[in-house]
């Protein structure tokens, strides 16, 4: 994994006239605090801080017009590349690739977004499990990758603590898909009502449980005929059960941490600049259906 060499991220870091940018998903709340963080990274050395939320809306509304035009197949979330992983290495499940929905990721997304309006800088994604560290490798507009963990060692060996300030996220806020991280913040955030009935759809989080539903599904389809999709995670609780997020805290106590997070930042006075826009992201194909 060239992209999370700690060493060329540790050079890079070290070069002054270089540009940074590093996008953020919303379990980072699971081992960082907010506003914290921000103060953090720019210590570290980043000029641009954002959040991926608006890139989890802007895959929303292809999730949204997938449902809504291709309602009478199966498909499956591809939001989380454990699933996606899972599925094509199965011999047994890999009946399901053609399921996985044509739709990039919300860290794809993002980067997509941030390239076209940052092109000179490097794009930093900071993880919360292993599996997206891979999928980065594969994202061109992904510069470098490194996990919760990791960056905690980093804000150590430069003697980063905790600082207070007031600066936010800078650019494409976006505040309902910061309960994407929770198991079903896809479907809860995809403004679905109307499109699909809560009876056509399954949300399960942990490999075994989904695995358990997929075996299911592929041996009594006459039975679930009537589930059009599956909002599914590889990680227990969703993001936040990712396995670079703190082991320490229960999923319920990081589950707690998400909502308190959403809950704020709607009182959050954000100028209409720093708002992530739908037409920050015009040109740009998030989905291949
Ligand atoms: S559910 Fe787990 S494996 Fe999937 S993207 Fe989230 S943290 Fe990674």
């Amino acid at each position: 994994m060239i992209k999370n060499d700690l060493k060329l991220i540790e050079k890079n870091l070290s070069k002054k006239e270089e540009k940074r940018l590093i996008m953020l998903a919303p379990s980072f709340l699971t081992d960082f605090f907010y506003p914290e963080i921000i103060c953090q990274l720019s210590n570290l050395g980043f000029d641009v801080i954002v959040e991926i939320t608006f890139g989890a809306k802007m895959v929303n509304r292809e999730y949204h017009r997938l449902l809504k035009e291709r309602n009478k197949e199966l498909w499956i979330s591809s939001t989380c590349p454990g699933i996606v992983e899972g599925i094509k290495r199965n011999e047994s499940l890999k009946v399901f690739e053609k399921n996985l929905a044509p739709i990039d990721s919300p860290m794809k997304a993002m980067a997509k977004v941030c390239k076209k309006h940052y092109p000179f800088y490097k794009i930093f994604f900071l993880s919360p499990c292993h599996m997206k560290k891979i999928e980065a490798e594969k994202i061109e507009e992904i510069d470098f990758v490194i996990d919760y963990q990791q960056m905690k060692e980093f804000f150590k060996k430069h003697n980063i603590s905790s600082c207070s300030t007031k600066r936010k996220f800078d650019r494409f806020y976006n505040d309902y898909t910061k309960i994407y991280p929770l198991s079903g913040g896809l479907t809860k955030t995809a403004h679905l009502k109307g499109i699909i009935k809560k009876r056509e759809v399954i949300i399960k989080d942990g490999w075994e449980k989904v695995k358990k539903i997929l075996y299911k599904l592929k041996k009594n389809p006459e039975k679930y005929k009537k589930i059009k999709f599956l909002d599914v995670t590889f990680c227990n609780g969703g993001c936040i059960g990712g396995h670079c997020t703190n082991q320490n805290i229960s999923i319920r106590k990081k589950k707690n941490l998400v909502k308190e997070y959403k809950k704020l930042s709607l009182k959050e006075a954000i100028p209409e600049d720093r708002i992530g826009l739908i037409k920050k992201a015009e040109g740009i194909k998030f989905a291949y259906f």
